[in-house]
Formats: C-alpha cells, sequence, structure tokens
C-alpha cells in the first residue's frame, strides 16, 4: 500500500464495495438497503463513502444530524436520505434539502407538522419510529391511538417507513429479548400500517441483526460498521475487509538509559535502557489517553510496539528497543492486518469509538473511489 510522509487514514473502497456484497448476499435481493453514514461515515469519509455506495446502488442513506445530511446534498448526492435524530431547530435546512425526518415523539411531529406547513408541504416523506426496548427514541403503544389522528389530519406528511432498533442484536445470550423487539415491532407497524393509505416500509435490522436475524429484514435493513469492515463477532470479521488503515511514521529515535523516565508526569520508566520511537498522532487524532500506559500497540514491521507512558496531544512514545527501524519508517495503528477492534478492546472499547474518534485533522487518503 502507498507511502504516507505523515499521520494518514488510507481508506480502500474496493474493501467497501467488497462488504457492500458480503452484506447484500445476506439478505433477499429484493430488500432494500440503507448504509448508515453519520459521524463522517464512522470517521472515515462521508462524501467518499456516500458517492461510491450510491454508485453501487444503495438504497438510502441514514446520517444523524441534518448537517450531515446537508453536507451529503452538498457533494451532489441523490439518494433518499433518513435523518436518525433530527432536533426542531433545523426543520427549514431540512425539507429544503429534502432530508428525511425520524419522526419519534408527538413533539417533534408537531414541530415537523408545523414546519412542514409553512414551507408548504404535500405528502413530505418522514419516518416512524418504535420504541421496542432500547428506550433511546420512539412511539410506545400507548402512543398509537393519538399519532393515528395526528397522521391523519395532516395531508403535509407522508409516512414512508416504520422502525425499530435492537438493543443487543450481536449478543446471542439477548435471543429472547430480540425476537420480543422484533414481535412488538410487527405488531405495532401493524397497528399503524392499518391506518394509513400507503402501507409505509419497516426496518428493524443494523449490522449484526442482519446476520444473526435475517428473518426480521422485511423491507429495509440499515447497515453501518459491517460496510466499513467490522462485524462484533470473529466469524463475520474473518469474511469482511476494513476498509480503514490508519498509518503514520516515527519522527524520532531515542537511546533511553536506565533509570529515565519518558513523556508527561514521566508515566513511564524503566530500570532498563530502551528504544523508544516518537510518532506524530496524539489525543487530538483520536488516539486517547486510555490508550497508552502499554495498554495498546502499533505496528512497526510487523512487529508490535506499546504505547508507552501517557499519550500527548499530538504524539505518542512507543517501545521500538527490539524492532529495527529508523525515522521516516511506516508504522500502523490499525488496519486489515491489525485491526481497529483489537486495538479497541486493549482499552476495553469498541471498534465504532475507535474509528468514529479519528479527528478531522487526520489526513484522509482514498483509494479505488
Ligand atoms: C447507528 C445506527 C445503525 C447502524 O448500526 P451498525 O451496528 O453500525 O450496523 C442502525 N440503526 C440505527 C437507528 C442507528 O442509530
Amino acid at each position: 500500500m502507498d507511502k504516507v510522509g505523515e499521520t494518514t487514514l488510507v481508506l480502500d473502497l474496493s474493501a467497501l464495495e467488497h462488504n457492500f456484497h458480503y452484506l447484500r448476499s445476506k439478505i433477499a435481493p429484493t430488500t432494500k438497503f440503507m448504509a448508515v453514514v453519520k459521524a463522517f461515515a464512522y470517521g472515515s469519509d462521508m462524501v467518499a463513502i456516500a458517492k461510491k455506495l450510491e454508485s453501487l446502488g444503495v438504497d438510502y442513506f441514514a446520517v444523524a444530524y441534518v448537517g450531515e445530511g446537508s453536507l451529503l446534498r452538498n457533494a451532489g448526492i441523490k439518494t433518499p436520505i433518513l435523518v436518525l435524530h433530527p432536533l426542531a431547530v433545523n426543520f427549514e435546512e431540512m425539507i429544503d434539502r429534502c432530508l428525511e425526518p425520524n419522526i419519534y415523539s408527538l413533539k417533534i411531529l408537531e414541530q415537523f407538522v408545523s414546519a412542514a406547513k409553512t414551507k408548504n408541504q404535500e405528502n413530505y416523506p418522514i419516518h416512524i419510529k418504535f420504541n421496542t426496548g432500547l428506550n433511546r427514541l420512539g412511539f410506545k403503544k400507548v402512543d398509537i391511538d393519538v399519532l393515528v389522528s395526528h397522521l391523519k389530519g395532516s395531508k403535509e406528511l407522508k409516512v414512508v417507513s416504520t422502525f425499530s432498533h435492537l438493543a443487543a442484536s450481536e449478543d446471542p445470550d439477548e435471543k429472547a429479548f430480540s425476537n420480543n423487539q422484533i414481535n412488538s415491532f410487527l405488531a405495532l407497524s401493524d397497528e399503524l400500517s392499518q391506518e394509513l393509505v400507503h402501507i409505509p416500509m419497516r426496518h428493524m435490522l443494523n449490522t449484526s441483526g442482519i446476520i444473526n436475524y435475517p428473518e426480521a429484514q422485511f423491507e429495509m435493513v440499515r447497515s453501518g460498521i459491517g460496510l466499513y469492515g467490522y462485524g462484533n463477532e470473529a466469524a463475520v470479521d474473518a469474511e469482511l475487509k476494513p476498509i480503514a488503515t490508519l498509518k503514520t511514521i516515527i519522527s524520532q529515535i531515542h537511546e533511553i538509559p536506565a533509570n529515565e523516565s519518558v513523556g508527561y508526569n514521566r508515566a513511564f520508566k524503566s530500570e532498563r535502557a530502551r528504544k523508544t520511537a516518537t510518532l506524530p498522532i496524539g489525543h487530538a487524532d483520536g488516539i486517547g489517553r486510555q490508550y497508552g500506559k502499554g495498554k495498546a500497540s502499533v505496528l512497526i514491521h510487523g512487529k508490535k510496539a506499546p504505547i508507552i507512558g501517557n499519550v500527548c496531544m499530538d504524539m505518542i512514545m512507543v517501545d521500538v528497543t527490539d524492532i529495527d527501524c529508523a525515522e521516516g519508517d511506516e508504522v500502523i495503528v490499525f488496519g486489515p492486518e491489525s485491526s481497529a477492534e483489537q486495538f479497541a478492546s486493549s482499552a476495553q472499547t469498541i471498534s465504532y469509538e475507535i474509528l468514529t474518534a479519528i479527528s478531522q485533522r487526520v489526513k484522509r487518503l482514498v483509494l479505488n473511489p
């Protein structure tokens, strides 16, 4: 892979294509596919990812906030976009940019109807979210009557889908709970659909849901992490290809005599002599302090070099005592050869967190767009 002279997130979109086809192969050809590209496409490059997926024929995009949807529209993305967590302050922008809201409460429904009226909308696409156990956003059974009466009185809106979200789709120990969520979603969707002129699509499954509950794919699925190459379990990881490789270089090498310390607060001390390498990447780039003090390692010439001492804002120091390396050599923080999931688990977190943490300061290099 390409040599980089600075900290760079290399994004291989041929891996994205592979993951998309893999996930599609797990569902029926008629089931629609919504690609979740919130948070800069899980910390990668939202526009590059969305363009590639649009060219591959994805049916829908999902983002968390209106601003993210506007960035996609500015880039020329034409595919429908669901905004998972719309806030009333952005409703005019939302309508101007043809972004479709998740309607999760009566309050947000009333606020959206009023914005749609102001903008003279008719049949504006909306998505109704049911809370089936995650207890995050969504309507419950007790809300349905009032919801229906509001919807019947609002020619401004058209319900194009109903959806819900599994709380533990990756966890086999929670199968009973997940099946219960699926059944309540079906019942709630039916109850609402009976009252509507157009039957909305239904969607419930995220990446691990696609793998573990394909019988609940209904008319659409929503996948994020799987597209980026992680599947929340080893067997799925083996089928997917991480799209991102976080690379950096060695800025300086130090021979440290015994009994000296390295870094802030003198957090690393060694009784014996060591060789250390300083790398131009720190917590401002997304490598949080929890990865320091020996927890996580980077790869240099295929060998593990642990991060020693405290992570600084713009640098980390790694132990290269037993590695033959030089200033300017390439370093891999994570990628296909040493996964973001492994890196994350060394500090008790998950791939989602380390991927989305990679800050906008880090250069993105897109291969195979
Ligand atoms: C983020 C998100 C997803 C994507 O989940 P993955 O586990 O990344 O596939 C799907 N649905 C909702 C509602 C989400 O918030």
